[in-house]
C-alpha cells in the first residue's frame, strides 16, 4: 500500500498581506495601536490579569453604546453571530416578529426568525430609503400579538441611515422588544441605547472601532434577561445561549469557551482610542470627512443613492456614472492605488460603490487618496 502524501504540492512560507487602503464596507483599517495590542503575549482566558480587562471591556463598551446594561459584552464571533445571539434568545416557536427589510440585513433578520420557529411580520422599505415609521405603527396596529420589533439602523448595503429612536418608541408604544442592528453605526454615529430604551443591540468590532473583524459588541437589557431566564424551553443554541454565556461574561468566571484573548485586547485598545478621542469627538470626524469626500465625489459628477437627510456619513453610496465598468474601475483602484471600495449588494449590484470611511479608514488623508485615485481611473 503506498503511503498518501499530504504536503502541499507548492512551496508555502509566511503571509505578508500588501497595505491597503480599506475603504469599502468594511472590514475597515486597523488603527496600528490595535494591530500591536494585539501582538502580546497570551494569557489564559481565566488568568486574574485577562479576567480584569475584561471587567474594563465592559465599562468601555457600556460608554460607547451609553447604557448602564449590565450584560454588556463582546461576543466572540463577528457581527452575525451578535445578530444570531439576540434571536435565537428572544424568538420562541410561534413568537411573531416585525422585521424593517431595507437592505441585506433586514433580509437576515427574516431568516434569523424563521430559524427560530418565529413569524416574521416583514415592513418592506425601498433600498436606499430610511425605514418608514409610519408602516412599523401600522404592522403593529395590524399585529397586535407581535413581540418584537427588529431594525437595522445603519443598512451596510445601501448607506441608508434609520430613526432608531423614533422607531424604538414605536416599539416601546405597542409593548414590544427591540432588536437593533448597529454593525456599522457604533462609533460613527450616535447610538443611545439607554435614552432610546433598546432592548437588545448588536454591532462588529471591524467598521467604526478600527479593530479587527471577528467581534461582536452586544447588550441586553434587564428585560430581556429576565425573558431569557424565564423562558420555558432551552435556547436551541448551546454556544449562544445567554443564561450560559453569563457564567463567564457576568459576575463569576467560570469555562465556557476558550475567550480570543489577543483579539480582545484589540477591541479593548480600539475602545480606549475611542474613549481618548470621545464619542462625539469620533461622530464628527466622521461626519467631517463624508462632507469632504460629498463635496470631491460632486465634482466628480457622481450623485448619491440616499437623499441627504438619511445619508450615513461613514457608508457613502453612490450611483456608478453612466457607461463606466463599475468592476474594472475596482480593479484599477485595487491595483494600481492599493484602495480597496465596495461594490453594490443583491439588487444594487453592478450600480452603486460603496465609499467606507469607518474608524481609522475616516482620515481626510484617505478622502484625498480616493479622489485623486478615482479621477485619474475614471478620466
Ligand atoms: N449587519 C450589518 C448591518 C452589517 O453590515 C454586517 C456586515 O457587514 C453584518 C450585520 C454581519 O456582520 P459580520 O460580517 O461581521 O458577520
Amino acid at each position: 500500500m503506498t503511503t498518501k502524501n499530504f504536503y502541499p504540492a507548492k512551496k508555502i512560507s509566511t503571509f505578508y498581506p500588501p497595505q491597503r487602503t480599506l475603504m469599502g464596507p468594511g472590514p475597515s483599517d486597523t488603527h496600528p495601536r490595535v494591530l500591536s495590542a494585539m501582538a502580546r503575549p497570551t494569557l489564559g482566558h481565566l488568568d486574574p490579569v485577562f479576567t480584569d480587562m475584561m471587567e474594563e471591556l465592559k465599562s468601555l463598551l457600556r460608554y460607547i453604546f451609553q447604557t448602564s446594561n449590565l450584560l454588556t459584552f463582546p461576543v466572540s464571533g463577528p457581527g452575525s453571530v451578535g445578530m444570531e445571539m439576540c434571536f435565537v434568545n428572544m424568538v420562541n416557536p410561534g413568537d411573531k416578529v416585525i422585521v424593517c427589510r431595507n437592505g441585506v440585513f433586514g433580509g437576515r433578520m427574516i431568516e434569523n426568525v424563521q430559524r427560530c420557529g418565529g413569524t416574521a411580520v416583514v415592513v418592506d422599505d425601498k433600498w436606499g430609503a430610511p425605514v418608514d415609521p409610519q408602516k412599523v405603527e401600522d404592522a403593529l396596529k395590524q399585529n397586535p400579538d407581535a413581540r418584537i420589533v427588529a431594525f437595522v439602523h445603519a443598512e451596510t448595503s445601501t448607506g441608508a441611515l434609520s430613526d432608531a429612536k423614533t422607531l424604538c418608541e414605536i416599539a416601546q408604544r405597542h409593548n414590544c422588544l427591540t432588536i437593533v442592528d448597529t454593525v456599522t453605526s457604533l462609533g460613527g454615529s450616535p447610538v443611545k441605547v439607554d435614552e432610546w430604551k433598546i432592548d437588545a443591540i448588536y454591532s462588529g468590532s471591524q467598521k467604526c472601532l478600527s479593530c479587527p473583524p471577528g467581534l461582536s459588541p452586544v447588550s441586553f437589557s434587564e428585560r430581556v434577561v429576565e425573558l431569557v431566564k424565564n423562558r420555558k424551553g432551552k435556547v436551541q443554541s448551546w454556544f449562544m445561549d445567554l443564561n450560559l454565556l453569563l457564567g463567564y461574561w457576568g459576575t463569576t468566571r467560570t469555562y465556557h469557551h476558550t475567550a480570543p484573548t489577543n483579539a480582545l485586547y484589540a477591541l479593548h485598545e480600539a475602545l480606549v482610542m475611542l474613549y481618548e478621542e470621545g464619542l462625539e469627538h469620533s461622530w464628527a470626524r466622521h461626519q467631517r470627512n463624508h462632507t469632504a469626500l460629498k463635496a470631491g465625489l460632486q465634482t466628480l459628477g457622481i450623485e448619491y443613492l440616499v437623499e441627504e437627510k438619511s445619508r450615513l456619513p461613514q457608508l457613502n453610496s453612490v450611483h456608478v456614472p453612466e457607461g463606466v465598468d463599475e468592476k474594472e474601475v475596482r480593479r484599477r483602484l485595487l491595483a494600481d492605488y492599493d484602495l480597496e471600495i465596495g461594490a453594490g449588494l443583491g439588487d444594487l449590484a453592478g450600480k452603486i460603490w460603496r465609499f467606507g470611511l469607518m474608524g481609522y479608514s475616516s482620515r481626510i488623508e484617505n478622502v484625498m487618496l480616493c479622489l485623486g485615485a478615482l479621477e485619474t481611473v475614471l478620466s
